[in-house]
Order: structure tokens, then C-alpha cells, then sequence
């Protein structure tokens, strides 16, 4: 079988299944390897590495032919806190989330919900959760988990890139879970979700204008792109650079958590149980029995054993997958997401006004 410039297709899908999340650099660069190797097989063919944009957009269209049918995009997010371009295999099915189910159990992956709601419903924004509130959510799960292999999920969620963990020791969403798991985001957590008013993406970290019940969000890279020209708001007209009203742009994410705000409480999904949002402070063990339930069930197709602890590198695990992940992906996701705490704190509460 000759070799043909299909197998730079191939050789280039191998390469990002086996990552799933990567930059678009070291995409493009695991592009030019592959026709470099597919050249030296087969010196007569004629295929050419271009160093442009409208190359790699017809090469990536070409990935997503050759994907779509398995219901699998080769899709594209840009990077929360540094704007980086990134690029990962996403499963359009909607069932998303159930590929978690090669690396992880029905137990954690029903632990790993519990804890994207606490950040998802966190308050003011914050798209944040305390460590302490996130290894309380197994308060929430039907089956037992202790809590020394609740820490070790929690690691191994941050080692695979599912979740970020900050230097304060929050937990928020990573780029992976976000363009991965983004319908299921959407679909669970509509009311929740904000969209960056410039690139529309979902914004979990940012800034919000100040307006009160101005719907304007913007991710921090699209801001600053935004502002070179722009001096309102482009919602409410506001001049955001007169007097010192930049400063009063509140911030979205971890800088928008104020100290205390999320202590003994857990929060509940506003269709299940209105109004026990702000009824009480605590409540933990109350709320969790009508919360959620139905709706952590994964299909888990094996009894997996995976993950047993957080420190392992994937070696010897016997499951093989999803291994090379890894390093990828926190390649991109790694840089540190602390940036924000200079922003301004937060002014005004703004709780049911998103839509
Ligand atoms: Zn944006
Ligand atoms: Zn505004």
C-alpha cells in the first residue's frame, strides 16, 4: 500500500485523540511532523506544510470530515485567562459527559457534577468552589465516598485537566471542561451560564460591567481587545473610561468571590428548590436529597477501576486510553489563573437578573 497524503489525516487524528486538548501551535506543529513523516515514506508526493491561517482552517475542516460522522468535532476555544487558541475533540452526541466514563467511575463522575454545580451556582460569579465546599459535595452522592478518596478524585479531576485548582485553593472550570462538556453546561446550567458579550463563548472568568442589571460580560483577553477602540459599553452606552469607571468594572471568577461568602452552604439548581437559595445558611444535608438525583446516573460500561489516587502519572493503571492526556493539557491549562486578583472587587450583588 503506497503511502498516500490521507495518512497525514490519520497520523494527525491518532495524534489528537490520544492528547484531546492542545494549543493550536503545538496542533500546527504536530501537523508539519505528520507530512514530514508522511513525505519521507513517500517522497513523490505533493504535499506542502503552509505556515498560514487559511491552510490550517482548511486542514481543520478537512480533520472535521473525516470526524463528523463519529459525531466527534475537532473544535476550537480560546483560553479564559490568556487567550490562547485552543483545540481538543468534542462529542457533538450530547451525552459528553459519559466519556468521562473511560477514566472515571459512575461514583466519581456523579461527584465530579456535584462539584461543577457548587461552581456553576456559585454566588456572585465567583464560577468558584472552596476546597472544603467541594469535598462536602459528597455529602450529596448516593453511594459512600470517604473523604480521603474524595481528595484524591479532586487531584486526579486537576492532573487531567478537568478542573483547575488556584493558588487560594479554589476549583473552577479548566478549558477543557469547557469546550468538552459545553453542551452539557449549556443544557444543565442555562439559567446560570453567562456568554462573553464580544466572542459569545461562555465566560466563567472576566469581567461584568457595572451597571446594575447590564448584561455586559466580557472574557479578559476580549475586554482588552475590545477597549483599544471602544470606550461604552456595549450594552447600556456607559463610558467605561471616564472618571475611574474601569475600575469599577466587576470582576468574573475566582476574584469576584468575597471571603465567607460560601461557608456551610451549598447551593441548589433554582428549578428543583426556588427558593432555598438564600433561605438558609446551611442546610447541606436538607437540600441534598431532592437535588440532582436522577441525573447522576452514567452509564458506566465497566466496573472501572480508574484512578484510585491523584498522584499517579498513568502508569500501570491497565486502562491504557486516555493516558497521554495529560501533559497537554495542562500544558494549556497550567498558567496560573491568579492574574484577576488585581481587578476591582465586586460592587453590587446582582443575583436573578441574568435572564
Ligand atoms: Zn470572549
Ligand atoms: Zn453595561
Amino acid at each position: 500500500m503506497a503511502v498516500t497524503s490521507n495518512d497525514v489525516q490519520k497520523l494527525f487524528l491518532q495524534a489528537i485523540l490520544s492528547r484531546r486538548i492542545l494549543s493550536q501551535q503545538l496542533a500546527a506543529k504536530i501537523w508539519e511532523k505528520c507530512i514530514e513523516a508522511v513525505k519521507a515514506a513517500n517522497e513523490t508526493l505533493d504535499i506542502e506544510y503552509r505556515n498560514d491561517r487559511n491552510s490550517w482552517d482548511a486542514f481543520v475542516t478537512k480533520i472535521n470530515d473525516a470526524l463528523n460522522p463519529l459525531d466527534l468535532e475537532f473544535s476550537r476555544l480560546l483560553d479564559e485567562v490568556n487567550g490562547t487558541e485552543i483545540y481538543g475533540v468534542v462529542n457533538r452526541k450530547g451525552d459528553e459527559i459519559a466519556q468521562m466514563a473511560t477514566e472515571y467511575s459512575a461514583l466519581e463522575i456523579a461527584y465530579f457534577k456535584a462539584v461543577v454545580e457548587q461552581i456553576m451556582l456559585a454566588p456572585n460569579e465567583s464560577f468558584s468552589v472552596s476546597s472544603l465546599a467541594a469535598l462536602r459535595e459528597v455529602n450529596s452522592l448516593k453511594s459512600s465516598m470517604t473523604k480521603s478518596q474524595a481528595e484524591a478524585t479532586l487531584s486526579s479531576f486537576v492532573a487531567k485537566g478537568w478542573l483547575v485548582k488556584s493558588r487560594r485553593g479554589r476549583y473552577s472550570l479548566s478549558t477543557r471542561t469547557i469546550l468538552e462538556l459545553q453542551p452539557y453546561l449549556r443544557s444543565t446550567y442555562e439559567s446560570e451560564i453567562t456568554e462573553c458579550t464580544i466572542c459569545m463563548e461562555i465566560v466563567t472568568r472576566g469581567i461584568a460591567c457595572y451597571t446594575p442589571n447590564c448584561q455586559t460580560r466580557m472574557h479578559t483577553h476580549c475586554f482588552n481587545n475590545y477597549r483599544r477602540r471602544n470606550h461604552q459599553c456595549p450594552a447600556c452606552k456607559e463610558d467605561w473610561t471616564a472618571g475611574n469607571n474601569l475600575s469599577k468594572l466587576r470582576p468574573v471568577g475566582e476574584a469576584a468571590f468575597k471571603d465567607g461568602q460560601d461557608q456551610g452552604r451549598r447551593r441548589v439548581p433554582r428549578k428543583s428548590t426556588e427558593e432555598q437559595e438564600d433561605a438558609d445558611g446551611e442546610g447541606e444535608n436538607a437540600d441534598e436529597k431532592d437535588d440532582e438525583k436522577d441525573d447522576d446516573v452514567v452509564a458506566d460500561p465497566e466496573p472501572s477501576q480508574s484512578e484510585p489516587s491523584g498522584k499517579g502519572k498513568g502508569k500501570g493503571k491497565g486502562k491504557g486510553k486516555k493516558k497521554a492526556t495529560r501533559d497537554e493539557s495542562m500544558e494549556v491549562d497550567d498558567k496560573d489563573e491568579d492574574e484577576e486578583e488585581d481587578s476591582p472587587p465586586p460592587r453590587t450583588r446582582r443575583k436573578s437578573s441574568r435572564r
